[in-house]
């Protein structure tokens, strides 16, 4: 049983959810428990090679949301808005600055 923490969907009891890290490994995220959570496998596919500002940005740009009952993307797309104020990248990165962080990291 897990509570996702972007849409909120709840796992029954049988479902485990998906491990998914919060900032990608191929952006520079670590592998430690504390980038890690649990979330449904919606989000987890939709989020992707995201960081959450950039996935609070694109469901807020696509109007995303998993096909659950009771999904609700605004608790997270609020925590997101207040947390953000400076610190994140001003643009998404595209495929090639992924790249080239992905080279740098090696
Ligand atoms: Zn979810």
């Amino acid at each position: 049983m897990y509570i996702c923490p972007y849409c909120g969907h709840r796992g029954r009891e049988s479902q485990t959810g998906e491990e998914e890290h919060i900032i990608p490994l191929i952006r520079r995220g670590s592998d430690e428990s504390r980038n890690k959570l649990i979330a449904c496998e919606k989000c987890n596919a939709a989020k992707g090679r995201k960081t959450p500002a950039e996935f609070a940005k694109w469901v807020e740009a696509t109007n995303w949301k998993p096909r659950w009952p009771n999904a609700d993307m605004r608790p997270f797309l609020k925590a997101q808005k207040a947390k953000s104020k400076a610190s994140l990248p001003r643009k998404s990165l595209g495929k090639r600055e992924l790249m080239q962080i992905h080279g740098r990291q090696r």
